[in-house]
């Protein structure tokens, strides 16, 4: 078999892929989705899981894609996703299959998960305060994500945790998150928050960025050191602390921008194709996995949209456009 690498016209490979498996969620992050009247995909819309695991394996024996990111909308709240996982995790070539969850339903389904071949698991907690998490998340779910995590540490997943950085709101939590990474061990990865609200409320002043966040935990735990160990490609720039415990990542999409290095693209629940987080435009695969096209088909539309991306996403000058969807209805 031939294989088709996805390289775009900046000489970027792509090789990782993000699947998110439904728009839907059980929490209501004011970054993310609107607080009232969500406009969910009707259900045929949203790719089934054969739709999913026939572009998944096309992808890996066609175009070389190694790594695979389960998301959403929260994908614990698509029913049976065990199943998903199950078919996904045994295709030949697939390096990595993790998925990213707000951690929620984790205690009732982290044992199916693992047994279905998941290993690796990035769970979402911007606040150990309850009050900052429901005013954040708009449910008093903090108790629930807290077991959530318990669930996958004792199940024997590998843990990173994820929490969006904003200014005027999760600074106090800078260092409580940084304490759990070195009295668990678990990485603690800071995301300044990106306009990708539904609400539209994003302002460059709201973002909290990596040289404050650094600053604050120098000043109020110890030094933090590089590790120099991640791939260019991977967006969290990792440090430790100079004592050796604790594991901090700073994902800086608007600070310091990684799409020179990005390999990524993303396939939306409704089976559309992202090239990049905030494209405007979107490449519809669901009707070709609908009709009777082949799998070449499949790859040929796949590597229009990479030769179509962009340089960079721009948020940084006055053409940044913010995309129609908002973050749980993309993929995160
Ligand atoms: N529901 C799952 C969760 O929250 O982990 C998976 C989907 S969520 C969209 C994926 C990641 O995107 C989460 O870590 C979330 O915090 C992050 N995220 C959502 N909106 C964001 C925004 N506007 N800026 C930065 N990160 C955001
Ligand atoms: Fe749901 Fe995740 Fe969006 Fe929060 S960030 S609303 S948990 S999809």
């Amino acid at each position: 078999m031939t294989l088709h690498v996805l390289q775009d016209t900046f000489g970027r490979v792509h090789d990782n892929l993000r699947v998110s498996v439904t728009d839907r969620c059980n929490l209501r992050c004011f970054y993310c989705m609107p607080a009232e009247n969500v406009q969910y995909l009707p259900r045929p819309e949203v790719l089934t899981f054969e739709e999913i695991t026939r572009f998944v394996r096309v992808m890996i024996g066609h175009c070389g894609i190694r790594k695979i990111r389960l998301t959403g909308g929260e994908p614990l709240v698509r029913q049976n996703l065990e199943r998903l996982i199950e078919q996904l995790a045994t295709i030949p070539g697939l390096n990595d299959l993790a998925l990213t969850t707000n951690g929620i339903l984790l205690p009732q389904q982290a044992a199916a998960l693992y047994a279905a071949g998941l290993r690796r698991l990035n769970i979402s907690i911007d606040t150990l305060d309850r009050d900052r998490f429901q005013q954040m998340t708009r449910r008093d779910s903090l108790e629930q994500v807290l077991a959530g995590i318990e669930a996958a540490r004792e199940t024997g997943f590998h843990v990173k945790l994820n929490a969006v950085a904003i200014r005027g709101l999760t600074e106090e939590d800078l260092v409580p998150l940084a304490m759990l990474s070195r009295e668990s061990g678990l990485e603690v990865r800071f995301i300044e928050y990106m306009p990708l609200d539904a609400e539209r409320s994003w302002e460059r002043d709201k973002v909290l960025r990596t040289e404050t966040m650094l600053e604050r935990l120098e000043q109020e735990i110890a030094p933090l050191v590089p590790l120099g160990d991640h791939a260019p490609s991977n967006p969290a720039v990792a440090y430790g602390f100079e004592d050796g415990r604790g594991r901090i990542g700073f994902i800086s999409s608007i600070s310091r921008p990684f799409c020179a290095h990005c390999n990524r693209f993303r396939l939306t629940a409704d089976g559309k194709i992202r090239n990049c987080l905030f494209s405007t435009e979107e490449t519809d695969l669901r009707s070709l996995l609908r009709s009777d096209a082949s799998d070449d088909d499949l790859v040929l539309a796949v590597q229009q949209s990479i030769s179509a991306k962009k340089e960079g996403h721009e948020i940084n000058t006055a053409r940044f456009l913010q995309p129609d969807r908002a973050m749980h209805s993309i993929g995160g």
